[in-house]
Formats: structure tokens, sequence, C-alpha cells
């Protein structure tokens, strides 16, 4: 998996191989039809009178809530704990969630629909395209039959390898065909000015999917490394090499990983940006890494004229000389070869795909490898996303979303001004710098204005070639971009996600069509619901601009210092306070959520939910009426439709995983983490003081 410079955040982060406390004298349990009453402050007016509802009319699934459990001891178990007991994670995955997963299931099923159809019957170029993409992919005869002969060519090149200048041209024809040993190379946004492009060479070239796995001692992580290197040996294998040379290739493998891996930057390093930006004119790459021929590789990349880069990781390149200046030609040829095999064993005969899954099923616990089917939708997306896109927003992205979710976008960004008005921790200056930035963000909804276009060719025959040259095609689209100015409206991901992100060098939000959809977002739920769904990600999402990350970015996306000392330093401890908070979480038995790695997210979670209550009250405020459903009054729908957004199982081994690389919290303390640190929260639920869902201290941030 390539791990792009994108400075910004994604609501969630699926793992691809490639890509809570006991009660306290709090309030007994909520009863249905007894609405608790409000004790807060800002308690909305009482005189209203209220309509009386079911809470499946309202959008919220009465049969997921567990009554039993006291919402001020456990509210994700209060919201989520029947619905937990009831599901089971499918075989074919690594966590199931009640919002994102079954979302994603319905949207496969149409994207299958439309694929087969495609493969049917074409008109138009382009879905002859996907169809002929598609069908090559799930034709598993074909497939199966070729065995690793589509590698031959590249397998070829790599045997040929005996000196330094052979190695840099196959690591270059590599590259270009999106196979990344080594490191990689991709356009970012010139941090000093954002409205260019320029060249980022980053770390990269490791199997596993962190550094840290290849340096911790622990016992869980010397077994995964003997699997590992069992399973580099059976892929060499597979490519055709004999027993004792895959044996002895799979140990050059890991110790070339190895000095790659001590030599790159950890997750929770990379989280800063000023440590991601070094500029280095190209004499300055040559000193690092002169064993490279870098003039053969930009040239062949078509970047000749390139003179200077963004280097995230120097030490990375002073490393990789010695790795390429010390390993003998037989390692490096292993080397390659694993990274070839490993990119595209997905896209091979079944023993690949089965190899490549054992892999993937000690690291993530999956029982079952997903069917081919599912695979190859998957699989048609990142090559053609924009034209398979188009033909799902065409068929499933209702009219009414976009203008609905547009509105609750300047909602959420409107309760961001409320609340930057009367933060007491801000100074004038400062605040009318975050102010700037938030009227400069924009937001994207549904789909791109503009649609990406693909213009390779595509054999309904021979599926691997396909994937190479979708790949190829891609990558040149992105380097061409070097040099040149920035467009805002690209998207970077496709219409049909489940999913939403916000980047702050563009300094805009990103909400595909696929996320806008029940329990989300629906347009017959009511405004709490609504609220406490898409509009806390949208608000998680805007807050991201203003995260430990975000805020060092000015409204124009340039890394630039807009903040008082004094208010930085108010800020930092803001911060700190999130940190702690959430590395006192523990996820496993002995494994705590990593409070560093997961702060942006974090604090963009408190945001989300707070931005997203501030948003839902300003609107109900003139209403007539209160609805109450099943007894549950609105703050209650409110924080019951944020729980069940995020009721989520996860496999142990995807957890861990989850803790250790990713930058989300795992699910329930997405939940746990915000509400108890929410006055609004304790008083719709009328949470005793001590009540384990009231965090001690609260944090608040935004
Ligand atoms: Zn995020």
């Amino acid at each position: 998996m390539r791990f792009t410079l994108l400075a910004g955040c994604s609501i969630t982060l699926t793992f691809i191989l490639t890509g809570c406390g006991p009660s306290s004298g709090s309030q007994p349990v909520l009863a249905a039809g007894t609405a608790q009453p409000n004790a807060a402050a800002s308690t909305p007016p009482t005189t209203k009178g209220v309509i009386e509802v079911t809470l499946e009319s309202v959008g919220l699934d009465p049969l997921a809530l567990d009554r039993s459990v006291d919402p001020c001891s456990d509210f994700y178990q209060f919201a989520c704990g029947k619905w937990l007991e009831q599901t089971a994670i499918p075989a074919d995955e690594a966590r199931w969630t009640r919002s994102f997963d079954e979302i994603r299931k319905q949207n496969e099923l149409e994207l299958q629909r439309i694929l087969e159809q495609a493969t049917q019957s074409a008109t138009d170029p382009d879905t002859r395209k996907l169809g002929a993409y598609y069908g090559a992919c799930v034709d598993e005869g074909a497939v199966d039959a070729a065995g690793a002969r589509p590698l031959g060519e590249l397998l070829e090149k790599i045997k040929r390898v005996r000196d330094k200048k052979a190695l840099a041209s196959v690591t270059t024809e590599l590259h270009a065909q999106g196979i990344w040993p080594f490191f990689d190379i991709s356009p970012v946004q010139d941090p000093r000015d954002a409205s260019r492009w320029v060249a980022n060479l980053d770390q990269g070239g490791l199997g596993l999917p962190d550094r840290d796995y290849y340096l911790r001692q622990d016992e869980a992580s010397n077994k995964l490394r003997a699997l590992y290197l069992g399973h580099v040996q059976r892929m060499l294998s597979l490519a055709g090499e004999s027993e004792a040379r895959a044996q002895a290739g799979a140990r050059d493998v890991l110790q070339i990983e190895t000095a790659l891996a001590k030599v790159s930057k950890s997750r929770v390093e990379r989280r800063d940006p000023k440590n991601m930006f070094n500029r280095w004119e190209r004499p300055e790459l040559q000193r690092a890494a002169p064993t490279f021929d870098w003039a053969g590789y930009l040239s062949t990349l078509g970047l000749a004229q390139v003179q200077d880069f963004n280097v995230t990781a120097p030490k990375f390149f002073d490393g990789l000389e010695v790795v390429l200046a010390s390993s003998s030609s037989a390692a490096v040829r292993a080397y390659l070869e694993w990274h070839v095999v490993r990119s595209l064993a997905r896209e091979l005969s079944t023993p690949f795909v089965d190899e490549s899954f054992k892999l993937e099923q000690a690291l993530t616990g999956q029982a079952e490898l997903r069917p081919r089917w599912r695979r190859c939708v998957d699989g048609t997306d990142d090559a053609l996303g924009d034209l398979l896109g188009r033909a799902y927003v065409q068929r499933s992205f209702a009219g009414a979303s976009k203008p609905a979710a547009e509105g609750l976008v300047h909602a959420i960004s409107a309760a961001f001004g409320t609340e930057l008005a009367r933060l007491t921790w801000m100074d004038e200056p400062t605040r009318a710098q975050a102010r700037q930035k938030l009227e400069a963000m924009a937001y994207l909804i549904g789909y791109p204005e503009k649609w990406k276009t693909y213009d390779f060719e595509v054999d309904r025959r021979a599926h691997l070639p396909n994937v190479l040259r979708a790949r190829a095609f891609d990558l040149k689209r992105e380097l061409f971009k070097i040099g040149k100015p920035v467009d805002r409206q690209e998207w970077q991901m496709s219409a049909p996600t489940v999913n939403a992100y916000y980047d702050a060098q563009r300094n805009h939000m990103v909400f595909p069509a696929g996320i806008l959809q029940p329990p989300f977002y629906d347009v017959t739920s009511a405004a709490p619901v609504n609220f406490g769904a898409i509009g806390m990600v949208m608000g998680h999402e805007l807050t991201h601009g203003f995260d430990d990350e975000g805020s060092q970015y000015d409204a124009r996306g340039n890394l630039e210092n807009w903040w008082s000392p004094e208010v930085s330093e108010r800020f930092k401890e803001k911060t700190a306070c999130v940190a702690e908070q959430y590395s006192r979480f523990e996820a496993l038995p002995g494994l705590n959520v990593n409070g560093q790695l997961t702060l942006g997210e974090n604090i963009a979670d408190l945001g989300g939910v707070k931005l997203a209550f501030g948003a839902y009250r300003e609107l109900r405020q003139t209403a007539p009426e209160q609805v109450s459903a099943d007894g549950f009054d609105e703050d209650q729908q409110f924080f019951l439709a944020v729980g069940q957004a995020w009721c989520a199982k996860l496999r142990p081994e995807y957890e861990r995983l989850m803790v250790q690389v990713n930058p989300h919290s795992p699910p329930r303390f997405r939940v746990r983490g915000p509400l108890s640190s929410s006055p609004e929260f304790a008083a719709a639920f009328s949470c005793p003081a001590g009540a384990p869902m009231l965090a001690e201290p609260a944090c608040s941030v935004w």
C-alpha cells in the first residue's frame, strides 16, 4: 500500500494489504416512554408541545439498543448492545460496522449490477471499457490458466540485474507500473505555495504494514516475522525460484526491509507536517544516494526538468544508499522479485491469491477470502474510478441529497463560527485568522464536476496487463501534475466510496455520494438523527482543518504559522488532554490506544460531535414542537444517532493492527471519547457526577 502525503484525514480508514467501565451510582436505565428531564443551562424551551413517534420513524434502530445498560455507564453499549449481540462479522470481513460496511455492501451490489450489465451489452466506449476490465477480472479460468506467465517479462528483467545501473533501470520500470520497491514518488502540494505541485520522494519499500513490525522484539512480533519469512519464501517459489533460492531470497528480503525500516520515520513522526517537508535540490539527492541513477530515473518518468524535491525523510535516503551499496546482486534480485509478486499476487492465479491472503489473514483475522466478484468490483473502482462513479451516480444518487447535504454542511460551518466567537482561550488576532480559514474552506459533495478519463487499452481476455496499464496510466497522470498549478476541484476518492475526507493543503472537505445514505443520511430521518450521524462526520472533517496537523496550515493551505505564541501554548495544553484521555483507553488486554497517533482524529471527533449538536440545536430552536421518539427527546435522539453510526465489531487481530497503524481510534472509543467530554450529553441523559461516561478531566479543544 502506498501512503500518500494526503495532508488530511478521512473519517475511517479501511486497511488493505498493499493500502469501557463499571457503573457507579448513576441514574437507572432509561426506560422507554420516560423522556428524561434536561438539566443543562442550554435546555431548549420546555413550553413546546410534544409529538410522540417511534424511534424507527426518526431513523434510529430500537433493536440495536441494550436497555439493560445504563447510558451514563457505557453509552456505546446502550446504543449498540443488542446489535453487537446479534451481529456476526461475515467470514470474509475483518470487521463489520452498522454504517460504513452495511452501506458498502449495498453499494457493492449496485456496482456489481452496473458492471455485469456492462460486460453484456455496452454501446458506448466507456461502458465497454468498464465491462472489459471487470469481465477480464472475473474470468477466473483465464487468470488461472495464465498462472505466473503474465509476470514473465518483469521477472526476466530482474534476473538480469547484475550491477547498480541495471538495478536503477529495473526499479524505474517497476515504479512506472505502480510497483514500489525501495521508495515512493508522487506529486505533493508545495508546503510554502499550495497552489503548485512539486515532486515528493517518500520512504517505502516494506512488505509489512509498518516499520515497527520489523523493529519490535516482543514474542508476537517475532512470531509474525517468522510467518512473514515463510510467506515470502512461498511467494518466491510460486514465482519460479528453487527451494534453496527462495529460502535464501526470503532472508535477503527481510534483511533489506529491516534496514529500510530502521531509517524510516514512525507514524507519529509522520503526523507532524513540519517533519515531512524538506526541500532538496537535485545535487543533494545525488549526494545522499549516489549509487542510484537519479538522472535516468527522473528522465524515464518524464521528470527530466524537475530540479527540486520534497523529501519526507532525509535519513531514509542516506540509509537507502547503504542498502543499495552493500546488498549483493542476488539479494537485490530477490527483493525486487518479491515486490513484483506481492504487488500483483491478488491479480494472479489462485495459488498466488491464496498465499497472499495467508498474510492478510494473519494480520486481520479475516477467516475467508472475499469472493472474486467483490475483489473485481474493488479493482475496477481502483482502475476506472470515475467511469464507475459516473454510472453509479446516474443510477443511485438521488438528486435531492446534494442540496440537502450542502445545507447540513452550511449549518455545521455556521456552528463552528459560533463556537469560534465564544472560545475563551483565543486572542483576537488568532481568532480572526481561524475565521478566515473557515471562510476559505470549500466542500465538495456527491461527485466531481469534471470526471476523469482513462486513455489506455483494456483487453477483455487478459487481466494482469490491464492492471499494469491502469497503474501506469494513473502514475503518469499523477506525475504530470508536477510543476503545474493545483486544481482544487479534483477528487481523491471515487463517488461510490463510503468515506469522507478533509485535505489541509486544499482546505476543502469531500463527501462522496457513497456516504450520503442511511444510516448516515436519510431525507426521511429527523434532524437530530441526521446531525448526529452525517452531521458529526461533517463536523469531524471541518475540525480537521484545526486539529494538531491541520492547524499548521493557513487558509490557502500553506504551512504557515498563524497562531500567537500564547494561544498556541493553550492549544497544546488542550490537545495534550485529548492525547492523555485516549491513551488510557484499553483496546485489547495490555494494548492501549496510542493517544499521539490518533490525536488528530480524536480532536476531530470531539469537534464533530460538538459542532453537529450546536447545528442541530440552532435548527430546532424555532420548531413549534418537540419530537419524542419512544420516550427519547431530541437531544437524546442526537446522541443515539452518534452512537449507532459507530456500532462495530472487529476481529481481535484487526483491532490490534488498527491500534498499531491506524490514526483512528477503534469505533467504541469514537463514541466514548467525545460523549464523555460533552456536557450536553451528560445533561441529555442526566448523568450524575462521577458517572463512568463523564471524563475526568473533560477535554475540549474547539
Ligand atoms: Zn478524520
